[in-house]
């Protein structure tokens, strides 16, 4: 008889028959591992869920303090058994608290990367490669069309726009875990000083970061009255990007559509998106940071996850790696 794989998929999600544990599944179950807080990987509803602090915590702002039945925290890099199954947490530089999954077991180790990039990003920890013999990975821009330049580069072309048009008001569509505070950061970084304001859906998070000694500097509500609607002329507006849609976006002086996204590398999708100002800004590896993070992991065998899972897979074969997509459904990202 063969023994039982150690991770195999299933429609919930990765699952461990030996330590009876999912890896961020798509439905209730009793056991979940959690890599990070982004909806469509961290859900509500779960028995029991092991994840870091940060994302403990992000997951209690965004459904409420009994979004599981029991939680019990991961501590970046400390071992810890499940049925005989060893689990440690490490970093994977994609949000606050995000980590990647190392199971291992007689003396297999597989890594779950959950969404990782390898850019710098001052608002989490960097990924740190972890030597495995099956890496599974996420290929969101997993084709060789998709390359982020450097996210500071993206930021000084905002406000260069900001300079050219002080009497409009710069709209910044970027998701609200992650790639809100991200950008904040950012402008911070790049020497911008004036309030930035927000949109009430990006208030909860922004505070747990600065709560987390992540200097967002002076941010206010973008709530807007009639009367002062021209005190938003020059200013920086950042929101969710469902909020672009909606009549909120109209209130602001003839505005500047901006979104960050690594699928603003695609013209198409930003003029689709009636986007005036394509950020390309993204939390995940782009084709290079996939390829190069591959070839550091050491693994004989990837197994390919939500995305472009083919191309990826093909760029295996060629290298002489062991490849296979593994057809996880579920998974929308909603940090891109
Ligand atoms: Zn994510």
């Amino acid at each position: 008889m063969r023994p039982a794989p150690l991770l195999l998929p299933r429609p919930e999600g990765l699952y461990c028959p030996m330590g009876d544990f999912f890896v961020d599944p798509v439905r209730p179950v009793d056991r979940a591992l959690i890599t990070h807080g982004h909806a469509d990987h961290a859900r509500s509803g779960h028995a029991h869920v092991m994840a870091t602090d940060d994302t403990l915590a992000i997951m209690a702002l965004r459904y409420g303090e009994d979004f599981a039945g029991a939680t019990q925290t991961a501590v970046l890099g400390e071992r810890m058994e499940i049925g005989g199954v060893g689990v440690t947490f490490h970093p994977a530089g994609h949000v606050l608290g995000s980590a990647q999954i190392a199971v291992e077991q007689a003396g297999t180790r597989i890594v779950v990367s959950g969404d990782y990039k390898r850019q710098a990003d001052p608002t989490c920890l960097p990924f740190e490669p972890i030597a495995c013999d099956i890496f599974i990975t996420e290929a969101t821009f997993g084709l060789p069309v998709f390359r982020h330049p450097p996210a500071e580069e993206e930021v000084a072309r905002l406000l260069k726009s900001v300079r050219q048009f002080p009497e409009r008001a710069h709209l910044v569509g970027a998701y609200a875990l992650g790639k809100a505070q991200r950008m904040i950061r950012l402008l911070r970084d790049a020497g911008y000083e004036e309030p930035i304001y927000i949109h009430g859906a990006l208030a909860k998070l922004c505070d747990f970061y600065q709560q987390k000694g992540i200097d967002l500097g002076p941010l206010e509500p973008a709530t807007v009255d009639r009367a002062n609607k021209e005190g938003f002329a020059g200013a920086i507006v950042v929101g969710p990007p469902s909020a672009f849609a909606d009549r909120w976006a109209r209130r602001f002086p003839d505005p500047v559509s901006a979104f960050a996204s690594g699928w603003m590398r695609i013209r198409q999708r930003a003029k689709q998106r009636g986007v005036e100002l394509p950020l390309i800004v993204s939390d995940h590896s782009d084709w290079d940071e996939l390829t190069a993070t591959i070839h550091e992991t050491g693994a004989g065998e990837v197994w390919v996850t939500h995305g472009r899972e083919e191309a990826l897979v093909r760029w295996c074969e060629i290298e002489g790696i062991k490849a296979r997509p593994l057809h996880l459904v579920g998974y929308e990202d909603e940090g891109d």
